[in-house]
């Protein structure tokens, strides 16, 4: 499969089968805790970055011969998927095949234009980002494609979830020392309630991320920051709902057995197990939750190796 990666644990969507729209790694953001290191093409120029009937051909040929059910078709991967033109067609082109809800993992910075609006319109979760209320500490945390607007970016939410049918569910993804601080989470939390979403997720650097200076915030401040949102706000615990059988023992023995050799980025690993890269992170995140890898950055690449 070139275009589908998993079916993947997933911390929030249980077992998840990955769609990947565009090339590692093209992205309207740059953010500093990315784990797929720096964008390499930043856009906000949508386009069929990848044609769209092979991915529906991969989608059929997945549905045809699954012998467990999947709780989601995800739209993630190797950057923002808003990005590909063609989303909304082939979301729905899923919606004719299965009844397998339809989750879009989005940056959430292209909802301000009507078309993107119309493409998502069918998905059954939208799952936006939004880390940064005020301009400067947008740009520090997102470091955004010029032309975009923090403004504009919260206005396209709102209007998104006006007329929505499905569920949305706010990330907030907090660095400490970058968005924590009292007087930015107070104007988050006014932005909540006017956007709203079915849930609102609050999540912090637990993997390795782009730059070393992006630091987790504690689980005390994150909880106390989440009870100040209300009862919709949950911290995400990496540490559950990442379980799934036989595969993930088969794949994190071969990436074991890799990194025995010598130091690897993850996307080194899936050139030589043959996998879709955001397979190999959803793997090494496991890894490096249960301490049997840890990682370092070099040359702004972030290698993976067993501790000595
Ligand atoms: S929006 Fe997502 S893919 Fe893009 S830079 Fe940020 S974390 Fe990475």
């Amino acid at each position: 499969m070139r275009y589908l990666y998993g079916p993947v644990p997933s911390r929030r969507l249980g077992f998840s089968l990955g769609v990947d729209l565009v090339p590692l790694k093209t992205c309207t953001y740059e953010c500093i805790y990315c784990q797929l290191g720096r964008t390499t093409n930043k856009t906000i120029k949508r386009g069929v970055y990848i044609p769209a009937k092979p991915i529906i051909r991969e989608i059929e040929d997945f549905l045809g011969h699954m012998k467990n059910p999947v709780d989601y078709i995800t739209f993630s991967g190797s950057g923002e998927p808003t990005l590909h033109s063609q989303i909304g067609p082939i979301i729905g082109e899923i919606k004719q095949m299965t009844s397998i809800p339809v989750a879009v993992i989005t940056n959430g910075s292209l909802l301000f234009m009507d078309e993107v609006k119309k493409d998502l319109s069918e998905a059954d979760l939208l799952v936006p980002s939004l880390d940064a209320i005020s301009k400067t500490v947008y740009e520090t945390i997102n470091r955004p494609e010029d032309s975009l607007e923090i403004d504009r970016v919260i206005q396209g939410i709102v209007d998104f979830r006006e007329r929505f049918r499905g569920q949305i569910w706010i990330e907030i993804l907090y660095c400490r020392g970058v968005n924590d601080d009292p007087s930015e989470v107070a104007k988050m939390k006014e932005v909540l309630e006017k956007i709203n979403p079915d849930r609102i997720q609050l999540n912090t650097v637990y993997r390795p991320p782009a730059e070393d200076f992006a630091s987790p915030l504690d689980e005390e401040r994150l909880r106390e920051i989440g009870e100040n949102f209300g009862a919709k706000a949950t911290v995400i615990n990496p540490y559950q709902g990442d379980k799934s059988p036989g595969r993930k023992r088969e794949v994190e023995a071969h990436i074991i057995d890799a990194l025995k050799r010598r130091p690897l980025t993850a996307e080194d690993m899936a050139e030589i197990l043959g996998l879709h890269p955001q397979e190999v992170i959803k793997h090494l995140k496991l890894l490096l939750d249960g301490n049997a890898i840890r990682h370092r950055l070099h040359g702004h690449k972030i290698f993976y190796e067993i501790p000595r």
